[in-house]
């Protein structure tokens, strides 16, 4: 039998736990971020019946679904961000992990109700510079960064990444040690911003994520189980 949502939960926890054990850091400095796209409503009900509070979604029309539904969760976009779907992102989610460029924070900004508290925002980073990849270079995130977090109605909170696929702890812990840089290096030059956020680390790797001072774990599969792929997802809805 395949273990249940709690099941999965707990051992999820566990693995947290673990790794910040190893890490030497205290378990507070950890936040899991649970990755409930393309899963039902019921799955994030039970989880949040387990005291689960943060959802990270990544396709808009799904996610606003949910949102209507559990708006007394905490809710973070973490997908690829259209132009056109800003203003739905800017008015209700919480947090946005995948800012990636500087026109989408600026309608963000714009778009944020200003009866709200700001958004918290991430940059994301190409960390491995994938050609295939979004989010920006190490360097123009030194660059723009300013811009940024000089918008109105925006918190710029850290940086957020997906790393190239790699197997092996070491070698996973290279990119996230090149993300901590990064943090570091942006903390040294703007002290007063007090960048307090990274967020890396997903099922494969949450371990070396952890290791290299990972704040926000983005956990999907190891929760919820394997996700169908999108298609498979819709075909199947349609076969009822
Ligand atoms: C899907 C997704 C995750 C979760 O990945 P798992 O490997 O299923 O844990 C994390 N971050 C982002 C940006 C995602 O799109």
């Amino acid at each position: 039998m395949s273990p249940s949502i709690t099941e999965r939960y707990q051992h999820v926890k566990q693995r947290i736990q673990a790794a910040c054990q190893q890490a030497h850091r205290p378990i507070e400095s950890v936040s899991l971020l649970a990755v409930s796209k393309t899963k039902p409503i019921e799955a994030i009900q039970q989880l949040a019946k387990q005291g689960q509070t943060c959802f990270g979604e990544n396709y808009v029309q799904e996610a606003l679904l949910k949102i209507e539904q559990c708006p007394e969760l905490e809710w973070h976009f973490i997908g690829p961000i259209q132009s056109n779907k800003t203003r739905a992102i800017a008015e209700r989610f919480q947090w946005v992990h995948s800012v990636d460029r500087l026109k989408i924070a600026q309608r963000l900004s714009q778009q944020r109700p200003k009866n709200q508290k700001e958004l918290q925002v991430l940059l994301e980073v190409n960390i491995s510079e994938e050609a295939s990849k979004s989010g920006f270079t190490p360097q123009t995130v030194l660059s723009i960064a300013p811009t940024i977090a000089a918008l109105p109605n925006l918190k710029l909170r850290g940086l957020m990444a997906i790393p190239k696929k790699t197997e092996g702890f070491e070698a996973q812990r290279q990119s996230f040690a090149k993300m901590r840089h990064l943090l570091e290096q942006l903390n040294q030059q703007h002290p007063k911003w007090e960048l307090d956020t990274l967020s890396m680390g997903m099922s494969a790797d949450l371990e070396a994520a952890i290791m290299e001072g990972a704040t926000i774990v983005r956990i999907g599969t190891d929760l919820f189980g394997a996700r169908l792929a999108k298609k498979q997802c819709l075909k199947k809805k349609n076969q009822h």
